[in-house]
């Protein structure tokens, strides 16, 4: 294991300025914090963070990445707090361990490998600093390495599995070609054993047949490239096992026809250079056709830049050969890590705090290089993860869903049916109101209820499309299923009054006469307000018009007490075929009045309401509605008062503690006037009944900080 000293050495080795008494501390806290604590392979656990950070430190990271490194498990899985990670190493150690603590519980959750792309974006959107991803990689590379100790071999066969759909594409993404190479074959040693032995076994025979090949070539190129003032380093490499077998089966060819098992860079000072070195090669030997690609002038969209050809050599088959700047070979192994080093020589004075969106900005920089168009929507793919987020449903799958979702926009995007049906969240285990707006990795699950439907009030915060247009139909749907209903019954009503039958004759003809097609359409108009009982009562018994405006006329009874064919009425959802007038906000036990507007629907009034004046010219508009209240589930109606309250100290706190400990609930507050020793306010409560007020109100006055009160008219 590494050890202290050798760290802060290794880090201090490429960055003089690294914070070498935070390193220690760091380390010192890791050490502490995990204990006695072991891993599988039954060293201490402390090993694995002081692992992680050495790998941090060769793609020569900043001290930060290295401290978070050796922090990256404290909080997970020790009782170290975020708080005291801020309090010792500073606010920015703190926010990094958080976001590697994040995507290692998501690591958790996840059962399966399935949609492996989402997880990736996942990834992507939850590292807002790519540190936290790089710590990440290292993490599950030290995991991998030490992957024999795992003693079961299902789970170490679904880290291998995630390894190879997750992580290795992730680091082939940022440019971390060594990297990627690395973890793809240690879980090609976990997935197919079998496979990766034949292939090492074949290496090991061609070895031993024709003997190392590459100390050989590579002493010939070098030669070659001196003998004309090419100043270069010539490395021969065995590719991996992994990308070995995914040649063979990409090409379909077999072991022996594969012609770069072996690579060679060849790496010089200047791009110049590079293409001197491409002219001496290719005169030195002949090259083949088909296989030079000019990566320096066209770079890869992650970034890679290098020559790259193929020559038929001296004493072997082929040689594949890659030429490229020295700076261009360590970018190409440590990709975003290696750019970012390159900057600090320059300007490590002016990096600061704006070092990690430098980071950020870098690599979407690199990104933006890309050349073919495919290429280019898979990388602009990643600045759109930042409008995204993504949640589980309680089985592990991911829900994409765009910024800003809520419940309501995950539950349509899982099923309309649990869309239609949801009462309620829980995310992450603790219930939720349905317009609480998601995070990533939030696990939602969504409560729902068979007799529950959409809410109007839905649109107002959902962010999807689907869920709109969804709850808008349903909305449509309702609003005309209640203005039939109320239609219906104002018709039954007025017929009764004109003691005439509603028959569906009658019906029918009124239809006829009034241009309806069916019975609903004429209940709906009518409960709308465009065609009134009276032309309906008229045009089905035209001999008893007299007769039946006589008794609508008669039908409101003016001292208030609901008359015998009141319409009872519920507390009915806003918008919809009945509301409420916000003039004098009826309660229950309000003696209550109804409006008919056409094309509003019907506005409750109570009966003392100064609006109803308007409409005393106009008695055909009005209904006679009662109360028809449902004391298994009480609904919540909106009370206004106006109140003064003396201005000292705590009065207005006790006005609302008053209110709460009556049960109700405070839904607006508005000052109407603010002197210097009074308030006068208008308050919003949210009650049951005239009564619940009523006792509101009593409470209120008598309390000693109230001058006056009482319930508004206007
Ligand atoms: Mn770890």
């Amino acid at each position: 294991m590494l050890r202290q000293f050798e760290l802060v050495e290794r880090v201090r080795g490429y960055d003089t300025a690294a914070d070498e008494d935070a390193l220690n501390r760091a380390y010192v806290f890791a050490m502490m914090a995990h204990g006695t604590q072991t891993r599988a392979s039954g060293d201490p656990y402390y090993s694995h963070p002081v692992e992680v950070a050495g790998i941090l430190a060769d793609m020569k990271l900043d001290a930060s990445s290295i401290i978070t490194g050796l922090l990256h498990d404290t909080v997970e899985d020790t009782d170290t707090t975020l708080e005291e990670i801020s309090g010792q190493f500073g606010p920015q150690i703190a926010q990094l361990v958080d976001g590697v603590t994040k995507l290692s519980r998501i690591e958790l959750q996840s059962e399966n490998t399935r949609q492996a792309e989402n997880f990736r974006k996942l990834f992507l959107a939850m590292s807002e600093d790519i540190r936290v991803l790089l710590v990440k990689l290292a993490d599950r590379l030290h995991n991998m390495r030490t992957l024999q100790f795992v003693k079961k071999p299902e789970k170490r066969l679904r880290i291998a599995h995630e390894t190879m759909e997750i992580y290795a594409p992730l680091a082939e993404r940022i440019g971390m070609q060594s990297l990627k190479d690395e973890l793809e074959d240690l879980a090609f040693r976990e997935i197919n054993p079998s496979a990766r032995g034949s292939v090492v076994e074949r290496l090991r025979y061609l070895h031993e047949e024709g003997g190392n090949i590459i100390p050989r070539v590579v002493e010939r190129m070098s030669e070659t490239l001196s003998e004309a003032d090419v100043t270069v380093e010539v490395l021969g490499r065995e590719k991996r096992p992994y990308s070995i077998w995914r040649k063979m089966q990409r090409k379909n060819v077999t072991f022996e026809q594969l012609s770069d098992i072996v690579a060679f860079r060849v790496v010089v000072e200047t791009v110049t250079d590079c293409y001197r070195a491409l002219g001496v090669i290719h005169s030195a030997w002949p090259m083949v056709p088909g296989r030079f690609k000019d990566y320096i002038s066209t770079p890869k969209p992650n970034g890679y830049r290098s020559l790259h050809t193929t020559v038929y050599a001296p004493e072997h088959q082929r040689l594949e050969i890659q030429i490229r700047t020295r700076q261009m070979h360590e970018i190409a192994e440590f990709g975003v890590a290696a750019h970012w080093g390159y900057g600090v020589g320059e300007e490590r004075a002016a990096l600061s705090d704006g070092r990690q969106y430098r980071w950020v900005r870098e690599l979407l920089e690199i990104l933006d290089h890309a050349s073919d168009p495919e290429e280019f929507l898979e990388h602009t793919k990643l600045e759109m993860f930042q409008d995204q987020v993504f949640c589980f449903t309680p089985k592990g799958d991911l829900i994409s869903l765009p910024r800003g979702a809520t419940p309501v926009d995950f539950a349509y995007a899982v099923h309309t049916n649990v869309g239609d049906t949801c009462v309620g969240a829980k995310i992450n285990g603790q219930i939720n109101q349905l317009r609480t707006i998601l995070q990533n990795g939030d696990q939602v699950e969504i409560v729902r209820s068979s007799v529950a439907a959409p809410s109007p009030i839905w649109e107002q915060f959902v962010a999807t499309g689907k869920a709109r247009s969804r709850i808008r139909r349903f909305v449509r749907v309702k609003e005309r299923d209640e203005y039939v209903r109320l239609g219906e019954a104002i018709l039954e009503r007025a017929f009764a009054q004109a003691r005439c039958e509603m028959s569906k004759k009658a019906l029918k003809h009124a239809c006829g006469a009034l241009g309806q097609r069916m019975a609903d359409d004429l209940f709906e108009a009518v409960g709308r307000g465009d065609v009134t009982s009276m032309q309906v009562v008229g045009a089905a018994y035209p001999e008893a018009v007299g007769a039946g405006e006589a008794a609508v006329a008669r039908a409101i009874p003016r001292d208030g007490s609901a008359g015998d064919h009141a319409i009872p009425i519920r507390g009915l959802i806003p918008g919809m075929a009945v509301h409420f007038a916000v003039c004098c906000h009826p309660l229950p036990g309000d003696r209550i009045v109804g409006i008919v507007t056409s094309g509003k629907g019907v506005a409750i009034h109570t009966i003392g309401c100064d609006t109803l004046q308007q409409f005393e010219e106009t008695p055909e508009r009005w209904i006679d509605v009662s109360w028809s209240v449902d004391d298994e589930t009480p609904e919540v109606h909106v009370g206004r008062v106006d109140i003064v309250v003396v201005n000292e100290p705590g009065a207005l706190g006790t006005i609302t503690t008053l209110i709460g400990r009556n049960n109700g609930n405070i839904s607006n507050l508005k000052f109407t006037n603010r002197a210097t020793d009074f308030f006068e306010m208008t308050i919003d409560v949210e009650v049951r009944d005239v009564r619940h007020l009523t006792n509101i109100i009593a409470a209120l006055r008598a309390n000693p900080s109230v001058t006056d009160i009482e319930r508004a008219k206007l």
